[in-house]
């Protein structure tokens, strides 16, 4: 609390002139200050951030609870209309406070990290989510045999949070693709879709925390803006790195790349 009034009243230490060492000293400490003052910028637009978004569904949930109230009892389609937008709005807090978790366990916890067998899991994560709803999702190119050093449960989530992605952003007529290729020392994980598409001055910004390229067409997925967010702290937690490549209306491309457990 204290170090936050300090660098709210912007205190830096005067660099003395003559003494090195002074000198240095004064410029490491300032240099402190400076990365707590950007800290605590972003620790504050976070929890503004998080707050709005969790208000939204909860006003929404408090508007259908006066309609109901007041027609509910006597009008069925308004009944059902205001139950079905609570369930919805009310699952979409559920996914909110766990992304919220996630992320904030993501910076405190270690990993349980393992030799994991990267092929299994990505099946597995296909197998039990996936295939029994969604018929246009293909695995195609999955090599065997690819082991990473990981957790799985993380790793796992990553994978679900860019197949849900690929699921929402895509028509059903559309196409879903998963691959799993290793080249050298390292596993490339890629989700393929054939949705809408992500504009180019997007492309850097949807990683970011909250950030949502149409707030208005996510919210109505039930999107919260942190998926992506999460997936790229868990996969540079792992020594990786992810990538995408898109074209509007053409579809996008999500490659996960990791490297792979020597033996
Ligand atoms: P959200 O919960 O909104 O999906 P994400 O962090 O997972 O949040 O994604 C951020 C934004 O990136 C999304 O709101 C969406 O606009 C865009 N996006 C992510 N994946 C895709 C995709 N496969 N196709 C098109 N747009 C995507």
């Amino acid at each position: 609390k204290q170090i936050q009034q300090f660098s709210d009243l912007k205190l830096r230490v005067p660099i003395p002139k003559g003494a090195k060492e002074l000198e240095d000293l004064a410029g490491t400490f300032n240099n402190v200050l400076d990365r707590l003052d950007s800290q605590y910028e972003k620790e504050r637009e976070f929890t503004a951030n998080a707050s709005h978004e969790l208000r939204t569904p909860l006003a929404a949930i408090r508007g259908h609870l006066g309609l109901l109230n007041r027609w509910g009892k006597m009008d069925k389609k308004i009944l059902n209309q205001s139950l079905k937008a609570m369930s919805g709005e009310s699952k979409r807090m559920e996914r909110l406070i766990h992304q919220l978790l996630t992320l904030s366990r993501s910076s405190t916890i270690t990993f349980q990290k393992s030799k994991l067998h990267l092929t299994k899991t990505v099946k597995s994560v296909i197998d039990n989510y996936y295939l029994p709803i969604d018929r246009k999702l293909l695995m195609e190119g999955i090599e065997n045999d690819i082991f990473i050093l990981g957790d799985e449960d993380q790793i796992k989530q990553v994978l679900i949070i860019l197949l849900d992605n690929a699921v929402k952003y895509t028509d059903k007529d559309g196409k879903i693709h998963v691959s799993l290729q290793k080249q050298g020392d390292l596993a490339l994980l890629k989700v393929t879709d054939t949705g809408i598409g992500i504009p180019k001055e997007d492309l850097a910004k949807i990683f970011q925390r909250f950030y949502r390229v149409d707030k208005a067409r996510a919210r109505a997925t039930g999107g919260t803006g942190l998926g992506l967010s999460i997936a790229k702290d868990v996969v540079e937690r792992h020594n990786g790195t992810i990538k995408v490549n898109s074209e509007m209306n053409k579809g996008s491309e999500f490659t996960i790349i990791l490297p792979v457990a020597g033996d």
